[in-house]
């Protein structure tokens, strides 16, 4: 895995800052207010996805806020409309879903992903502007999809990951009926400054006890366990080499005024003294394509400081080969930039997810 590529897989736009709730550990700078995306800026981007699109099997435009359904429906459909060939996916907190919203995702093939944190004591740090918990909310838009039958995966945040937690958390999560279930360990990152510093152990028992809860009834995909027992098959079989894609997934998210951050949408509308406000240009100015591929071309600023400290990763890290040196705005985020190695987070979600799926094969070997 060297270099950015010049073409992404999926590519994530902000239809709206604004997310009408304020959840304890969210990372986003500008959520409590209304900056929507104008047509104009998703028709410049749609004028280079549709090519991208257009040559390959499947190509991902993914709606993230703020909370993309408080831009309306009306307004979305604007959003979506200049857009061909491709897969569109939202990423709400389901609190705006109702019998509407549920037509509208059949009408327009949207993939709907869902924010929750387990049962209802899990949930609590989802709360409104506030400060009420969002749970029953949440739990009245995910009836919907359930009532309508739309398929959807969910997200949920642990913030403190520990032996006793996963199976209950797993158990919540069949019941809900999703078809994918993605977990992340709390990240510092953003305007959340809480510490993600956990002890080991805890951690590692967390992943090994969601394995044996998922392989006791694996009836949702369980997105963090499966990469990481793919990566250990891989490894067995002598072809671990062949996991990762060969270069970086530039991943441009493109904000609600159209200027585009490649590699992590968490540095969205952050900026920096020495790095400035961490974007590559905007579609308004620029094509899309050509904002990647000079940057693909010839890294330079924040981006070269990554790429080099990928190859820090690489040259002193035994989990590259799984993890590919993780996410460039955990290293910003954590170390204050971006050319040192480990973080808390590639701890957390990367080494211990690794160790603990292995811990939960050496006791069942
Ligand atoms: S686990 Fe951490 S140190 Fe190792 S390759 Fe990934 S980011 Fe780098």
């Amino acid at each position: 895995m060297r270099g950015l590529a010049s073409v992404p897989s999926y590519v994530i736009l902000q239809p709206t800052t604004l997310c009408n709730l304020d959840c304890a550990y969210c990372y986003l700078p500008l959520r409590a207010a209304d900056r929507r995306m104008p047509v104009a800026v998703a028709r410049a981007v749609a004028a280079t996805v549709n090519a991208w699109a257009a040559d390959v099997p499947r190509f991902s435009v993914v709606w993230h806020g703020g909370e993309p359904l408080a831009a309306g429906r009306e307004h979305l459909a604007a959003l979506m409309a200049p857009f061909r060939g491709v897969e569109h996916h939202v990423q709400t907190n389901a609190t705006h879903i109702d019998d509407a919203w549920c037509a509208f995702f059949a009408e327009h093939g949207v993939r709907v992903g869902v924010s929750v944190d387990g049962p209802a004591d899990l949930t609590s740090q989802r709360v409104t502007r506030g400060g009420r918990p969002a749970y029953d909310r949440i739990m009245r838009g995910i009836e919907a999809l359930r009532r309508h039958e739309v398929p959807f995966a969910a997200l949920c945040v642990v913030s403190d990951p520990r032996p006793g937690l996963a199976t209950r958390l797993y158990e919540f999560f069949t019941e809900l009926g999703c078809y994918a279930l993605g977990v992340n360990v709390e990240e510092r990152e953003g305007v959340n400054r809480r510490s993600n510093a956990h002890a080991d152990e805890a951690v590692r028992a967390f992943w090994a006890e969601l394995t044996e809860a998922w392989r006791a009834d694996p009836r949702i995909e369980l997105r963090e366990v499966e990469w990481a027992l793919r990566y250990a098959g891989a490894t067995l079989a002598g072809a671990a080499d062949e996991l990762l894609p060969r270069q970086h997934d530039p991943i441009p998210t493109i904000a609600y005024d159209g200027r585009v951050v490649l590699l992590s949408p968490e540095l969205a509308g952050f900026s920096d003294p020495g790095y400035g406000d961490f974007t590559s240009g905007n579609v308004l100015e620029t094509p899309l394509d050509e904002i990647v591929a000079a940057v693909s071309a010839a890294p330079a600023g924040w981006i070269a400081e990554y790429l080099t400290g990928v190859e820090a990763c690489r040259e002193s890290c035994p989990y590259f080969g799984f993890c590919g040196g993780a996410h460039a705005a955990n290293r910003y985020f954590e170390h204050g930039r971006f050319d040192g190695t480990v973080t808390e987070h590639c701890r957390n979600s990367k080494i211990r997810l690794l160790e603990g799926v292995l811990d939960h094969a050496r006791a069942h070997a």
